[in-house]
């Protein structure tokens, strides 16, 4: 089974995930790497930076989805959470308010 190294804590993360076509964080430190420019899984962006969870947002239909950070270009995205990201971890990032949303979805 494919397997990606995360660039933050450098734990092995499979890339299945349940609830989710497509895994771009790890599920520990919901760190990502900036490798989709448009699509989950395009691999398009041609950035590689690391990204940083900012916070989680909710949409209207109820999905949590969660806001990366690009560290090296600054870009922000939202991803679906998958359902064995860190609890813990998504709910320390939903009392952290968005400081200044620059970010419309
Ligand atoms: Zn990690
Ligand atoms: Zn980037």
């Amino acid at each position: 089974m494919a397997t990606f190294r995360c660039a933050s804590c450098r734990m092995d993360v499979s890339m299945h995930a349940p609830g989710t076509a497509h895994r771009n964080h790890c599920p520990s430190c919901l760190g990502s790497l900036h490798l989709d420019r448009r699509v989950p899984g395009d691999r398009d962006a041609g950035c590689g930076g690391r990204m940083e969870a900012l916070g989680v947002t909710v949409r209207d239909d109820g999905e949590w989805l969660l806001i990366h950070e690009c560290r090296r270009c600054g870009v922000l995205s939202a991803n679906r959470i998958a359902g064995d990201d860190n609890a813990l971890a998504l709910l320390r990032l939903a009392m952290r308010p968005l400081s200044g949303s620059r970010l419309t979805i």
